[in-house]
């Protein structure tokens, strides 16, 4: 967990000293169970004000605002839309007017803040070197077959940014201990991956222990990113019952933690 540091109710992560960028756990806000205590998103049967009080704390942490936040609709696909200050505030008070269809959000600019929702699957952080580009992507199972990372990767590439001039930081998520996977999804990981997929059988006859850090590691890797860049918190959301929401232990009814980043200058 190198370049990832716990501080009370967020994980930071360190990789591009200008970029502020944290993952929230469940801790320090004021829902009511099952979305105790800090729930961030509305798309569950919690009270909106707890969620707007539980970001403005959120965004507190950061030194940011409610009005600077650009939230993505999150689909489970590979979309990655870029945004700027005109996009703000976007699914900030309500989850209506998040940027559509999007599961990636990449800027260049240094006033709003990114953010997406996450109970499981896997927050990538990206900044490049001298922190002037910045990303959040969200990949679960799908998104992370279907290829968000590389997406990001080739559209930052059109920008003129190299991809060995990025950083990336894999944030807390459900760990190869927790994620038992299906044949079904077994064989998209082996159609988009080949012997590259990282899937050990389970005890559970045709089913597979899935590791999305290493997944997403392999893919960023392939697609030029340096792997001494590539930043894993190599923390378990399904084991960490005090301080994670979990989508799979809790059988969904479970809040959200809160994945921001912030070029700040
Ligand atoms: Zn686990």
């Amino acid at each position: 967990m190198a370049q990832w540091e716990h501080h009370g109710p967020y994980w930071k992560w360190l990789g591009v000293n200008t970029v502020q960028a944290i993952f929230t756990t469940r801790q320090g806000g004021i829902s009511d169970p099952p979305y105790d205590t800090l729930n961030l998103s509305f798309n569950m049967p919690d009270q909106p004000q707890a969620v707007l009080e539980n970001r403005t704390r959120a965004l507190s942490w950061l030194g940011a605002s409610l009005d600077q936040l650009v939230m993505a609709e999150q689909v489970h696909k590979a979309l990655v839309s870029w945004v700027g200050e005109s996009d703000a505030p976007a699914g900030a008070r309500s989850s209506a007017g998040a940027i559509s269809g999007a599961d990636g959000l990449l800027t260049r600019s240094s006033d709003i803040v990114l953010g997406m929702g996450f109970a499981d699957c896997v927050p990538i952080f990206l900044a490049d070197e001298a922190g002037t580009i910045g990303g959040l992507l969200h990949a679960g199972w799908r998104g992370t077959v279907q290829g968000v990372q590389v997406e990001a990767i080739a559209q930052l590439i059109e920008q003129g940014i190299a991809p060995h001039d990025l950083h990336v930081g894999i944030g807390p998520s459900i760990g190869p201990c927790c994620y038992e996977v299906d044949e079904r999804v077994a064989q998209a990981f082996r159609e988009a991956m080949g012997s590259d997929a990282p899937l050990v059988t389970s005890m559970k006859p045709g089913h597979y222990q899935l590791d999305l850090w290493t997944a997403n590691r392999r893919r960023l890797e392939q697609a030029g990113v340096r792997p001494d860049r590539i930043d894993v918190a190599g923390v378990c959301t399904a084991c960490h019952r005090d301080q994670f929401f979990s989508h799979r232990r809790d059988a969904g009814r479970t809040g959200r933690m809160g994945g921001y980043l912030w070029l700040k200058k």
